[in-house]
């Protein structure tokens, strides 16, 4: 009996060795320590011998099986190491390999010029108001003082959807929607795009505008002077200059367009300004009674002034852009130097 312990531990120890995964050692257990298996066989045994030698020889038998099942929780807990030293070789990262960066967007230079200016107006206790693009013949032309067959529509090729309908050519019928909802003072820029049938290096069927309104008690050209001076200023640096020079808007009067001092040459004279060191920006003027009248306001009490500016025109200054149409093209090469 003793005999045939000695054996199946030996070949209990040995085949434990050979073993090389946790299916195998499985086996072993069932083999050797399952209901059936050799040291269980064993135990059973033990009625066929004398029964003095019997609490001797259990003894050896129960203390193989606890040998074997220590040994085997051994090899199990070693393999179980195995695997995860394997898996945590295979799953590697390498934290080190630089990532993909993600491709950051910027703001396009319309949307920075446009921000400028709000803020400079903004700054100046100016309210920002948006209007419809598509407007009625009325709020285009009629209210801002040119009738059907008024010289100054032929300045601007109007797109018409219908007779009475059309793509705005200009962001003043703003300046009327806001006067006919609101009693003066009125303090307000109105940004936005506008339409007309022109194509070229420096045109663009699709444009933007800001329009400005001041209407208020007392309001003379000094204040519109002032404050264009401090836009000037605020937008092409401190040192800037304007001037004013007398021109015709019909729905100003008088009205004029504003230069200010070449902010690529200073005003020495270069090739973007033609030498003249001036750079026309932007229309202003007194606001016509008439046209105040229209809306219902008191023109013996109060006055106003307006003036509109291309957006495009301004960043194009700013950024000594040559062609306008870059700005709608999407070309990302463009788009990336404004980061
Ligand atoms: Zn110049």
């Amino acid at each position: 009996m003793e005999a045939s312990i000695q054996a199946v531990r030996a070949r209990a120890i040995e085949e434990c060795s050979q073993v090389e995964n946790l299916e195998e050692l499985q086996q072993l257990r069932v083999k050797f320590l399952g209901k059936k298996g050799e040291v269980t066989q064993l135990l059973r045994g033990l009625g066929g011998i004398p029964a003095e030698q019997r609490p001797v020889v259990g003894q050896m038998v129960n203390n193989l099986k606890s040998e074997l099942e220590q040994l085997y929780d051994e090899k199990q807990a070693q393999l179980e190491r195995l695997i995860q030293q394997k898996r945590l070789q295979e799953e590697t990262l390498d934290i080190t390999l630089p990532g993909r960066m993600p491709r950051s967007g910027a703001l396009h230079p319309l949307t920075l010029v446009l921000n400028e200016i709000k803020q400079i107006f903004i700054a100046m206790g100016y309210k920002v108001v948006e209007g419809p693009e598509i407007e009625t013949d009325y709020y285009n032309f009629e209210a801002l003082n040119i009738p059907k067959d008024h010289p100054a529509r032929d300045m601007q090729d109007t797109f018409y959807i219908t007779e009475d309908f059309l793509l705005r050519s200009q962001t003043s019928p703003v300046q009327i929607h806001v006067m006919e909802r609101q009693e003066p003072p009125v303090r307000i820029i109105a940004p936005g795009k506008v339409y007309r049938a022109d194509s070229d290096l420096t045109h663009s069927p699709m444009f933007h505008q800001v329009e400005g309104l001041l209407v208020d008690e007392g309001i003379t050209f000094a204040d519109l002077k002032g404050t264009l001076q401090a836009f000037a200023e605020a937008m092409f640096g401190p040192e800037t200059r304007t001037r004013f020079r007398p021109s015709y808007f019909p729905f100003t009067e008088p009205s004029a367009e504003v230069d200010v001092s070449c902010i690529i040459c200073r005003g020495r004279g270069c090739r973007v300004c033609s030498n003249t060191g001036w750079l026309e920006i932007l229309g202003s003027g007194m606001v016509d009674p008439r046209v105040l009248a229209k809306v219902g306001y008191d023109v013996d009490k109060v006055s106003g002034f307006a003036f509109g500016m291309g957006i495009e025109r301004i960043a194009m200054l700013k950024y000594g852009i040559n062609d306008i149409r870059l700005f709608y093209i999407n070309d990302h090469r463009f788009l990336n130097q404004f980061r």
